[in-house]
């Protein structure tokens, strides 16, 4: 049954109940103008047309109620403490005794279908609201979601930390030096003296003349093996560097090395072959190879430059690698003494092995990049490659 079926069925069950009965209280619509006795005389039909009339139109007005504000006001209008019904039921002690009774029990009547039919309202309007709550918020399940911009690392972040935790995997820690460096650390206790010819390696920002943009990671070492000696060491040591160069397709003035430090008592060149090896293969694919060629550094001693095979022909040589199928990755070897001196440690003690590499170069090299400065040009067009 809806809920206009139900009330119009409300209506006539209390027009039928209040018909059945003798009541004598006379009742005004909208007013209580209960003059029970007329004289000495009641007048039963009046009672009974006035009744079934208030609750008909009380009735109709909640069947037209659309909002719960405006069932707010029916309920008070009609159910509340001042509402009319209230007031109908105190007009019975005016009735004559002998009919207060069934006058009274017809008013509740009233009173009870009265509270049903709001109850029922007052649920269908809830329903209708959500309903059209429901239809308005209908979310379209079918439509394409909007994109999401998200950033990603630049490529030399990515290998940077990439390369940290290959590092940490194998028992590293990583350990942070200054990028605005005292000349004394950076050059003269890696075994390279003022009026060097070494110097000539790196060409240096001097901020004053002993103080410098370090022109590499190595001033690292010192502070590293000062902390921490004469307990063993394994250390990388990851940062910017900056050099006084021309700006080509294979140089830059700024640029990130990671330099790698082991210090201890059964340290070997072996243990270096070894972690380079593993290193290589993590970052350049698991059938990769080594190759060591002596060379000469100040701060080691033997010195090599490590190459891998050319990522391009893997081996077979090509234009990239100038037909030797090798390309170089980084520059290694034992510890000098006199840097193990200067670090704090007792040569007759420990031994070390120290290895640098540039991170751009093992972006241009992974990537087969031919020129260095897209790296920083900050051109998204290049950098969302590799997002
Ligand atoms: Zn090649």
């Amino acid at each position: 049954m809806g809920i206009n079926a139900a009330v119009n069925f409300f209506v006539y069950a209390v027009l039928d109940r209040v018909r059945s009965r003798s009541c004598m209280a006379v009742f005004g619509v909208g007013s209580v103008s209960c003059g029970c006795y007329q004289g000495s005389k009641w007048s039963s039909r009046v009672e009974q047309e006035a009744v079934a009339q208030y609750a008909e139109q009380a009735a109709i007005a909640l069947a037209a109620v659309a909002q719960p504000a405006d069932l707010e006001t029916w309920y008070h209008a009609h159910l509340g403490r001042n509402g009319e019904l209230t007031r109908y039921k105190r007009s019975v002690g005016q009735c004559p005794p002998e009919q207060r009774k069934a006058m009274g029990a017809a008013i509740n009547q009233v009173a009870v279908q009265l509270e049903q039919a709001f109850r029922a309202r007052s649920t269908a309007i809830k329903l209708q609201q959500l309903a059209a709550r429901m239809q308005a918020q209908r979310i379209d399940v079918t439509l394409p979601p909007r994109t999401k911009h998200s950033g990603g690392y630049h490529p030399v972040s990515a290998m940077l930390r990439e390369i940290c935790t290959t590092f940490c995997h194998m028992g590293f820690a990583v350990f942070e030096s200054p990028q605005v460096e005292l000349d004394e650390v950076c050059f003269q206790l890696l075994n390279i003296p003022k009026h060097h010819p070494a110097r000539d390696m790196q060409d240096t920002f001097f901020v004053s003349e002993d103080v410098v943009l370090r022109p590499h990671t190595s001033p690292g070492q010192i502070r590293a093996m000062r902390q921490f000696a004469p307990q063993p060491l394994q250390v990388i040591l990851p940062g910017l560097c900056y050099r006084y160069e021309d700006i080509t397709p294979r140089s830059e003035i700024q640029f990130h090395q990671v330099e790698g430090l082991l210090v201890g008592p059964q340290v070997r060149f072996s243990d270096l072959k070894g972690i380079l090896l593993r290193f290589a293969r993590a970052i350049f694919g698991a059938d990769q190879a080594i190759r060591m060629r002596g060379s000469y550094f100040p701060f080691t001693e033997p010195s090599v430059e490590v190459d891998i095979k050319c990522t391009l022909c893997d081996g077979a040589g090509c234009r990239v690698c100038k037909h030797s199928g090798w390309l170089e990755l980084l520059g290694a070897g034992m510890v000098h003494p006199r840097v193990l001196i200067n670090g704090g440690y007792d040569p007759q003690q420990v031994r070390g092995i120290a290895f640098g590499m540039g991170v751009e170069r093992m972006v241009l090299l992974r990537y087969q990049i031919d020129d260095i400065r897209y790296l920083f040009q900050n051109d998204l067009r290049f950098l969302t490659q590799f997002v």
